[in-house]
Order: structure tokens, then C-alpha cells, then sequence
């Protein structure tokens, strides 16, 4: 559990310094013991978070054990995802501006890169206005909303929410965090290649053979690779030490 916290602080270190998210956005892991709970830091810049402002919650966002700490208004998110998903281990949601046109255009985003493949072949745009109308402030701040944005997000990895961010979802903390680095590039791309044109996405056998077949593994030196790379680069090499 202490490694896993500790790469819980790390990832919110990468996921800022990479730029996905920035004052907002955060990053939580499901209990590894207790499926009915998540973890994440409490309300503060993910750039910041250390290991004394990760909170436990139960999946309808209750804090366990506040201590005076705020939680994310968006923590809903998180846990209607864990809810609807038992294969969910860990989930993202950020507002990296990249992603953003594809949740307000025709334009569907899909995976364009190799690094891409991970998103999956579909990628749903959820719109809060559908079901709670056009008065909201566009923020997932109560379970019927997480729970209607999960529903959205289905079997796939990667829901667009409509002119506010993403929600990633994956069954490890470096999955999701891969991802969640990967989604905006994809998204630049694919957004660069179509001023010029048709766009070609992956097809069903390149996304398969990325992320299901022989050639991945959650563990692999070529994962952990990309793992070091990224906390050396958020500055954490030396909490990357701790306890390894
Ligand atoms: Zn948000």
C-alpha cells in the first residue's frame, strides 16, 4: 500500500509537469485492499500533493477520515467510475486543452499514433446539458452526475465531457497515467492532419495488438522505462527511490 501511495503523489507530480493537468484535474487509485474505496489528495494542485493529502473515499465521495482536509468538488467522478467498472484500478480527469474541440465538434477523436492506441477505438462525448440541463456551472459535483458520466463512458477507456475535459479509466495507475500523457498528443495530431485532410485512425488490429496483445505488458521494462523517465523529469528520482 505505502509504494502504491507513493506513485499515487508521483503520479499527480507527472501528470503536472506534463502538462495534463494544471491548477484543476486529478489522479486516484482504488484500494487495493477495500474495492469499495478509492484514494486520491485532497483539494490541491496536483503539482504539489504529497503523501499527508491523500484521502481516502467511498464510492459515493464520502471522506473517510478528513482530518479538516477539503476534497475535490469533482471527486464524483472517480468513485461512480470504480462503481460501474470493477476492472477500473485507477482513473484521471483532467481539462488538457488538446482534448477539448473533439468534445464540441463533429470530429470524433480516435487513436491517429502508435501512443495513441491506448485510448481505445471508441472515445464517447458525454454532455452534461443532456440530462441535467443547460443551468449547470459544467461540473461533476454530485453521484447522480458521476454516475450518469460512467454510464457515458461505458466499456471504453477515455469519455470526453463537453466543453470542460476528459475522464480517463484504466486497470493500473501507469496505465492511466500513460494515457492520460498520450490522449492530448493523439488529439493534437489528429487535430493537426485534419487541416489536411482524411485522417486515418488506427485500426482494430494495430489498437489490439498495442494494448492486448503479446506486445504489452503493465510491468514490462520498456513501461517502467517511461515511468522513470517521467517522475526524473517532474523532479521525484529521489521518491522515486524511496521504498524500491
Ligand atoms: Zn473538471
Amino acid at each position: 500500500m505505502s509504494e502504491l501511495l507513493r506513485d499515487l503523489a508521483l503520479a499527480n507530480r507527472i501528470l503536472a509537469h506534463e502538462g495534463v493537468v494544471d491548477a484543476f484535474g486529478h489522479v486516484s487509485v482504488r484500494h487495493p485492499e477495500r474495492a469499495e474505496r478509492f484514494v486520491m489528495s485532497r483539494s490541491r494542485s496536483p503539482e504539489l500533493v504529497t503523501l499527508d493529502d491523500l484521502m481516502e473515499f467511498t464510492l459515493d465521495g464520502t471522506p473517510l477520515d478528513a482530518r479538516g482536509r477539503t476534497p475535490y468538488s469533482e471527486r464524483f467522478i472517480h468513485g461512480a467510475i470504480y462503481e460501474a467498472r470493477p476492472d477500473v484500478m485507477a482513473v484521471v480527469h483532467a481539462h488538457a486543452e488538446d482534448t477539448l474541440p473533439f468534445g464540441i465538434a463533429p470530429a470524433k477523436l480516435r487513436p491517429v499514433i502508435h501512443s495513441g492506441a491506448f485510448i481505445g477505438a471508441e472515445v464517447p462525448v458525454w454532455d452534461i446539458a443532456k440530462r441535467f440541463g443547460e443551468r449547470t456551472n459544467l461540473l461533476v459535483t454530485n453521484v447522480a452526475q458521476g454516475r450518469d458520466l460512467a454510464k457515458s463512458l461505458r466499456k471504453n477507456n477515455v469519455v470526453l465531457m463537453r466543453g470542460h475535459g476528459f475522464a480517463a479509466a484504466a486497470t493500473s495507475l501507469i496505465d492511466v497515467v500513460r494515457m492520460s500523457v498520450y490522449l492530448p498528443r493523439n488529439a493534437r495530431v489528429q487535430f493537426r492532419a485534419l487541416q489536411l485532410g482524411k485522417v486515418k485512425p488506427l485500426s482494430r488490429g494495430e489498437i489490439q495488438a498495442r494494448t492486448g496483445g503479446a506486445g504489452y505488458k503493465p510491468q514490462s521494462p520498456e513501461t517502467q522505462r517511461a515511468w522513470q523517465y517521467w517522475a526524473a523529469r517532474a523532479g521525484c528520482a529521489e521518491l522515486l527511490k524511496q521504498l524500491s
